[in-house]
């Protein structure tokens, strides 16, 4: 079978032309799929964020006993990132069919998986179910994993704790066990400024933000040689980087602010990256105190801007067990994006990452998703319901 069902690509036009991008509402989307769900008679949750702009949707397929508990969850998230300033060929929010290909924005990325799971609602609606499936859709994946937190937190209050998950973002339909965490941080120096030729007048924020940017290329290096390694990732160990700075308003003036952008993808345990990151406060502090010194109304502030949990499922893993026997493989390497996946592993839930579609294709000038991927992944939800039918 190299060609989706029509309902498939029905499904993919649908949610394409949606402009979900992370800056604004998916509530179009979601309402869209939790009508189709209650049409077809299934228990949906709506949760909406804090400003109700946003909501995650929740929709589970109780067994053929009504139970809810434990079960498979398929996860995908409804948000997909900006197209301003890419040249696409066609309009990114209509489904084209080119060249034997599908073009749209997200049609990796990943509303095709998405596609797939709904359109297979109405199947596993009508099966008695031997354990129940949940269809989760988070917002705002593609700014930090936003909304998987709020979601596990949903879950948890609906009574529902899945046995497994499969996150559907694009891995060509292999499963993927590990990829690093992402930790994204904010440091602003504030100085004082003085014209340059009294230096000793001012608090100069780039000399002090040139220790901070020395601290942390010496942790990088540190990973790089002292490792710990994993030789499943095309960078064996923990990777950091500055990777912006700005500062300075004069070429004769001591600058009194510098803010610095840096992070680091680990291959640790979440409370591993919380020391990292209470070490380089601990270093700001440091830095903060010498600035003082000098000046006592200098500081240094610190944000986290943004954090992705890692992922490292087992290879014995309980879906990964299940993804064999429904006939997937397991891809060997690990990978260097970050996914919901970790969020919900850290929930307690067994979770790989597999969807239809090429990582290479997302985020770029016309998207698009091979249909014969669509079809593997509508292949493996139905073996999917087929395993978990009852009679
Ligand atoms: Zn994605």
């Amino acid at each position: 079978m190299t060609d989706p069902s029509p309902a498939v690509v029905d499904w993919l036009g649908r949610l394409v032309a949606l402009d979900t991008t992370s800056r604004d509402s998916n509530l179009p989307l979601i309402d869209l799929v939790a009508g189709h769900a209650r049409g077809l008679g299934l228990p949906v949750g709506v949760f909406p964020d804090a400003d109700a702009i946003k909501a995650n949707l929740l929709i589970t397929v109780p067994d053929a006993d009504g139970r809810t508990e434990g079960g498979v969850m398929l996860s995908g998230h409804s948000d997909v990132v900006p197209t301003d300033g890419q040249p696409w060929t066609s309009d990114p929010y209509t489904l084209t069919a080119r060249d034997g290909l599908l073009y749209g924005r997200g049609t990796s990325d990943m509303k095709g998986f998405n596609a797939v799971v709904i359109a297979a609602l109405e199947r596993l609606a009508g099966t008695a179910l031997t354990e129940p499936v949940h269809v989760a859709l988070s917002y705002d994946e593609e700014v930090g994993c936003l909304g998987a937190r709020p979601l596990v937190e949903s879950l948890a209050s609906a009574g529902i704790a899945p046995r497994v998950c499969f996150v559907g973002e694009p891995t060509s339909m292999r499963m993927i066990r590990g990829h690093k965490s992402i930790n994204l941080l904010d440091a602003r120096l504030y100085g004082v400024a003085a014209h340059s030729s009294l230096p000793t007048h001012g608090v100069n924020a780039i000399h002090y933000a040139a220790d901070l940017v020395a601290y942390w290329r010496a942790r990088c290096d540190a990973w790089r040689v002292d490792g710990p390694f994993d030789e499943a990732y095309p960078i064996p160990s923990t990777t950091g980087a500055v990777t912006m700075i700005a500062g300075g308003n004069g070429v004769n003036i001591v600058p009194a602010l510098c803010t610095l952008t840096l992070e680091f993808r680990s291959i640790g345990t979440p409370e591993q990256d919380a020391a990292e990151i209470e070490a380089f406060r601990e270093r700001c502090r440091v830095i903060e105190a010498a600035m003082r010194t000098e000046d006592a109304t200098a500081r240094v502030e610190v944000d986290v801007r943004a954090q992705t949990v890692g992922l490292d499922t087992p290879e014995d893993a309980a879906v990964v067990a299940l993804g064999r026997e429904l006939g997937l493989q397991v891809e060997p390497a690990k990978v260097t994006y970050g996914t919901e996946a970790g969020v919900y592993a850290r929930a307690g839930i067994s979770t790989v990452v597999c969807g239809p579609g090429d990582i290479a294709q997302a985020h770029k000038p016309d998207e698009f998703i091979d249909p014969a991927q669509l079809a593997l992944c509508e292949a493996f939800v139905d073996r999917l319901i087929g395993h978990l039918r009852r009679y």
